[in-house]
């Protein structure tokens, strides 16, 4: 199966809408275009391990859609260790009006992502290379983002501390965890800054793989 083929595009609208998130035909052809170009550019940096493209479908931008509904819509959106683009550029296909900055340490990953945004033709999105602490030390950014999200980047723990300076004062932190992540949520709560309230924990499963996923949902309690 070709990443973006008739077949490709077939298993993303049928994952979606087994999760119950119908896609527009423009959303499938925007993702099927980032996955042909992640796997092209795959070949000569590493963006990513899952090189199977029905698993990119699935594993990237499922797992990036599925409990999108409960990462707010309002406000900008900072994504942290976007890699090849996750959860960052799937989010923002489906809402183009919501401001976003992704950024990687990698600048590799992150000319990845500025080719993306540019041959998706996607506005009011930014590519940064910095990393989430140096990003803190900017004061133009100290409070400045509604809503963080990151996957795949660091434990809970280092993701509140990198995140805690960014969020505004009401902000969203909101954690994509694999299964791997799993046995540490028990004790969310306590590893958290005094400031981050855990507020809910989303528990889903991959469409067609069946396999667990939770999105840790976590709310800044003061300015
Ligand atoms: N989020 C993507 C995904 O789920 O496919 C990429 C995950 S990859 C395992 C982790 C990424 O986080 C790497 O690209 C790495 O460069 C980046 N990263 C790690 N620590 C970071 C930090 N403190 N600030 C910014 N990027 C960071």
């Amino acid at each position: 199966m070709m990443p973006g083929s008739q077949q490709w595009c077939a298993l993303l609208a049928k994952g979606a809408l087994e999760a119950g998130l119908p896609l527009q035909l423009n959303h499938i052809e925007l993702m099927g275009r980032h996955a042909r170009a992640l796997l092209e550019w795959n070949r000569n940096i590493n963006l990513t391990a899952i090189t199977d493209p029905a698993d990119v479908a699935v594993k990237h931008f499922l797992d990036a859609i599925v409990p999108s509904h409960h990462i707010p819509w309002e406000g900008e959106l900072l994504d942290i260790g976007t890699g090849g683009g996750f959860p960052g550029i799937p989010l923002k296909i489906l809402r183009p009006d919501q401001p976003m900055t992704l950024i990687d340490g990698s600048r590799k990953k992150i000319n990845f992502v500025k080719h993306a945004i540019r041959i998706l033709c996607l506005e009011k999105i930014e590519a940064l290379q910095a990393r989430a602490e140096d990003l803190a030390d900017r004061p133009e950014n100290r409070g400045r983002f509604d809503v963080v999200v990151s996957r795949a980047v660091s434990d809970l723990a280092v993701m509140a501390r990198l995140a805690l300076p960014l969020l505004a004062p009401q902000g969203k932190l909101l954690l994509y965890q694999g299964p791997s992540e799993s046995p540490r949520q028990a004790d969310a709560a306590m590893l958290l800054a005094p400031s981050l309230t855990l507020m809910t924990k989303v528990e889903y499963r991959l469409p067609v793989l069946g396999d667990q996923r939770t999105l840790l949902v976590i709310g800044k309690t003061v300015s």
